[in-house]
């Protein structure tokens, strides 16, 4: 064996001689033999044996395949490839022999890291999840006449800021803030970059320098380290926390008003459910009390719908609607949640007090982009007529698709996968629960079909991780050792996608 390394490692030196190269340790490997004297005598031939970055680079020269890629790109995969060795190297692992280390493997490992390196990184994935709303797979997928409306926006000029009547200067809002206060019963609107930026620019504009008062039941958190207490805090307001986590009265409100009371603030409990011993102070409540002491009342809504969705058997989720009806004087809410448009922050709310919030000067920083507000406007839209076009926006039709829809799905896939005719694959139908998401609807459980699949001689994990791994990522999950597929998000149009990537897992293994 040894004898195999060494003569394998003087005929690759007498070939970069010839090339003018030379193969030397890196630094590292260095390092590692000086620190680690521990090392084995085989660990030691296969590092001699790892080729050099130039010699692969010159061997690359003789495949076409390299000849468009750009050096930079090359020489990249290149190092990542022969780390990767020297990682595999050091740990020590026992099944590795020299053939890791022919020209061909090598190259083959490149050729994989280029491709990689040359397709975009940001990509499409199959949600095999079940959570409509994921905000890690990019939560709402967009409407087809919103996607159509970005595509002409994005590659052509538009009155973005132009008032096409009067030939001079718009407001880049107009385009859906009549929309909007026409769906919520608002006086006005406006959007921004995302709802965290539509809270902290309220709060700014509203309450910098007073005291907002929150129920403690409300000092959320909401993942990616977004939580009031800390947006309070670089808005420059001063948060006056009021009650308990579990029970807070009108009382505790009312005590808490001080002459620098500058807002009254309600959050959503949007990811999560307080039960038991429970208060809360309602929104007319606080509207009332907010007008007796000239207050604005503000409510973080965060997902925010314009549904409601116990007309579709769901639990209740609070709507824009009721929150403007109630009185409140700003609401804000997310585009990409529950609305299923893009992502966006958008404020509705009193005439006033928006006008005031428009002319803040962060506004700048939280710009809505056009794309975004190409695609927001169409999905607007289908709100005037919500309860024909729910199937139009496809967050909304996903949490509202029948049981028996899902089902007759779930099979297709099934047959799908059997009719492929590998025996080593045994899939099952399962019930299972898929999830809003999104921050919304904590207590809801949405149940649905799934596909459990389970590969002989391959563990659960691994099918997880070769689907992740796919050229379009499978996102799903285990459960009793199966590989779990549920239905409600996955598209028609990604079944096929499936097919192949089981397919092409078995035929690798
Ligand atoms: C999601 C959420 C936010 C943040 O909204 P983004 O659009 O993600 O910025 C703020 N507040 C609450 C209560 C939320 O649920």
């Amino acid at each position: 064996m040894k004898s195999t390394y060494v003569r394998r490692s003087e005929h690759e030196m007498k070939r970069n001689a010839e090339i003018g190269l030379f193969t030397k340790p890196s630094n590292l490997i260095q390092k590692n033999l000086d620190k680690q004297m521990d090392i084995t005598e085989k660990q030691q031939a296969l590092l001699r044996m790892l080729p050099g970055v130039d010699y692969i680079l010159e061997l690359s020269k003789e495949d076409p395949l390299f000849n468009d890629i750009p050096k930079s790109v090359l020489v990249r995969s290149i190092r990542s490839v022969v780390e990767n060795l020297r990682t595999i190297i050091m740990d020590g692992e026992q099944d590795i022999t020299e053939t890791k280390f022919s020209d061909s493997v090598i190259l083959e490992r490149v050729k994989n890291s280029v491709k990689q390196a040359m397709t975009s990184n940001l990509k499409r994935v199959v949600n095999a999840t079940g959570i409509v709303v994921h905000t890690n797979l990019g939560r709402s997928l967009l409407a087809k006449d919103a996607v159509e409306n970005l595509l002409t926006i994005a590659s052509s000029y538009s009155n973005l800021e132009f008032d096409l009547s009067k030939g001079k200067r718009g407001s880049r809002y107009s385009s859906v803030e009549d929309i909007l206060c026409e769906i919520s019963g608002a006086q006005a609107a406006m959007v921004v970059n995302n709802n965290a930026g539509a809270v902290l620019l309220c709060l700014e504009t509203l309450s910098r320098g007073k005291k907002v008062i929150v129920s403690r039941g409300e000092l959320v958190e909401i993942g990616g380290s977004f939580r009031i207490p800390d947006v309070m805090a670089k808005s420059g307001a001063v948060l006056k926390e009021v009650g308990t986590t579990n029970r807070t009265h009108f009382p505790d409100y009312e005590n808490a008003i001080e002459h620098d009371t500058g807002l009254l603030l309600k959050v959503h409990k949007s990811n999560f459910s307080v039960v038991g011993f429970t208060a809360e102070v309602s929104l007319e409540e606080l509207v009332a009390l907010g007008t007796t002491y000239q207050i604005p009342v503000m409510e973080d809504l965060g997902s925010g719908t314009f549904v409601d969705f116990s007309k579709y058997g769901l639990l209740k989720e609070p709507t824009v609607q009721e929150s403007v009806a109630a009185g409140v004087d700003v609401v804000t809410f997310s585009g990409d949640k529950l609305l299923g448009g893009p992502q966006a922050g958008i404020i509705v709310g009193k005439k006033d007090l928006i006008d005031r919030i428009k002319k803040n000067p962060i506004t700048r920083a939280l710009r809505i982009d056009k794309l975004t507000l190409a695609a927001l406007e169409s999905t607007l839209r289908h709100y005037r007529n919500i309860d024909r076009e729910i199937d139009s926006i496809p967050t909304l039709r996903m949490m509202t698709l029948p049981l028996d829809h899902i089902e007759k799905r779930a099979k297709e896939l099934a047959k799908l996968m059997e009719n492929a005719g590998d025996p080593r694959i045994s899939v099952c139908l399962v019930d299972v629960f898929s999830r809003p998401g999104g921050g919304a609807f904590p207590l809801q459980k949405l149940p649905s079909k799934g596909v459990g699949v389970k590969v002989q001689g391959i563990s659960a994990n691994a099918v997880e991780k070769k689907m992740r791994g796919n050229d379009i990522p499978i996102i799903g999950r285990i459960e009793e050792d199966r590989f779990i597929m549920d239905l409600r998000t996955i598209q028609d149009d990604e079944l096929p996608i499936i097919k192949n990537a089981f397919e092409n897992m078995l035929r690798k293994v």
